[in-house]
């Protein structure tokens, strides 16, 4: 497999990076102010099409293929230093826009996908619940058939964006005995409807700009029209979503390994100790090698996986193989650059405390680790 990237791939990842480094970050680099949603910044990534990357540009997008998708967003985590905006952009992106790109009617792809696309309006995806998370289709939400639409009752929770969110892709149930083989269905709902209100908002580790809250559905009515693809095909639509965001979103990680890496050898080449520099250590200079290792394999199967997602053979095999090598990458490598630093790497001036917390949630959000190993194992016939 020829991993060079095209003229036009490469032209795509400086104009990203550069434009994430120059207009989404603090002027000093630092973590203050880190607890806000960044809307300006939102709006700013919105004009570059950022939440739009793979959709057709008639429906306002950056009309990316997969591959070129997942080398946007490698280049926008290694340009800008705020985790929480670059999930917060993956999570609307991958999760939300995808399955509204790839399945939605004509009439909800023209209403909503453009204002998705440039930045204007702000999705959330509402599968977890309090009591289902990696169980995700035992899910108690449900939608009951009322009229010529739905009364939908639940409550989802960890969802990304939702406190500040203009509308939702929500899975519910639809027919509690067929469960995952034709008993969700996904909903597009305006946040502004009757009954649906964010819950609970969570202050959590890493990631702080991305705010994360609980969904609380109580007796909405949604026409037919709010269904996404077919009744009962949510399962699917869902599954398909996962896809596309385990292989991109860590193409995201895949930039900030780079970004962790660069920082680590210059830092290795500059620090004394003992009369010479820390890189003639050969304790700190294997560490780096290993950053390097898991990067240059981290980003082979990243864009593997992201080569594939048009080929859905084998695409969630392949996803959950890169979900799951690169955010552990991710967590390890952040930590290892964290030690090069010393003292150094804990203060929030050097930007690297901020990614130790930010990769955490990578190893747990869009499934476990655990759960992506279940995945592997069962397209190896283990289970
Ligand atoms: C930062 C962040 C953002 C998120 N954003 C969203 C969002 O936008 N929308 C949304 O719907 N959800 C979101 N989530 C929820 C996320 O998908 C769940 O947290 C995740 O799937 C795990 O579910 P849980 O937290 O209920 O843990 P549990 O499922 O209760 O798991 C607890 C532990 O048990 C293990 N475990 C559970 N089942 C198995 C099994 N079958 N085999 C092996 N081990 C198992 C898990 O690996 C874990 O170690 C987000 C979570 C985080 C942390």
């Amino acid at each position: 497999m020829d991993l060079t990237l095209t003229d036009e791939q490469r032209l795509l990842y400086d104009q990203i990076s550069r434009f994430a480094t120059d207009e989404l970050n603090d002027p000093d680099g630092s973590a203050a102010g880190e607890r806000a949603f960044p809307s300006a910044r939102w709006q700013k990534a919105g004009e570059m099409r950022l939440q739009g990357l793979p959709v057709p540009e008639e429906y306002g997008g950056a009309g990316l293929d997969p591959l070129s998708t997942a080398i946007a967003l490698e280049a926008l985590g290694y340009g800008c230093r705020d985790g929480g905006l670059v999930f917060a952009i993956c999570a609307h992106l991958l999760a939300c826009v995808v399955p509204i790109w790839k399945h939605g009617t004509d009439e909800q792809r023209e209403k909503v996908l453009p204002g998705m696309c440039n930045g204007s309006r702000i999705a959330v995806n509402g599968m977890t619940e309090p009591g289902t998370g990696s169980d995700a289709f035992g899910m108690k939400t449900h939608a009951t058939k009322h009229g010529g639409g739905y009364v939908i009752n639940g409550t989802k929770t960890f969802s990304s964006n939702g406190p500040i969110a203009d509308l939702a892709v929500v899975y519910a149930s639809t027919d509690r005995d067929k469960g995952y083989h034709g008993g969700i269905t996904a909903f597009l709902i305006e946040k502004n409807t009757d009954g649906f209100r964010t819950g609970q908002v969570f202050q959590k580790m890493g990631l702080h700009s991305c705010p994360i809250g609980e969904l609380v559905l109580d007796n909405v009515y949604v026409s037919e029209s709010a269904v996404i693809g077919k009744v009962g095909a949510g399962a699917a639509i869902f599954a398909e979503s996962m896809d596309w965001e385990r292989a991109c979103l860590v193409a995201s990680h895949i930039g900030t390994i780079e970004w962790l890496l660069q920082h680590a050898v210059e830092y290795a080449r500059t620090r004394k100790q003992s009369g010479q520099t820390i890189s003639k250590f050969q304790a700190v200079s294997h560490r780096i090698v290993d950053i390097k290792v898991r990067l240059e394999a981290g980003r082979f199967l990243t864009y593997k996986a992201a080569s594939g997602l048009n080929r859905p053979r084998t695409a969630s095999m392949d996803a959950s193989i890169a979900k799951l090598f690169v955010s552990e990458s991710l967590v390890t490598s952040a930590i290892d650059t964290l030690r090069v630093f010393g003292g150094y790497g804990l203060m929030e001036d050097y930007g690297i405390e901020r990614i130790v917390r930010d990769s955490i949630a990578g190893i747990i959000y869009s499934g476990t680790s655990d759960i992506q190993r279940n995945i592997i194992a069962r397209w190896l016939g283990l289970l």
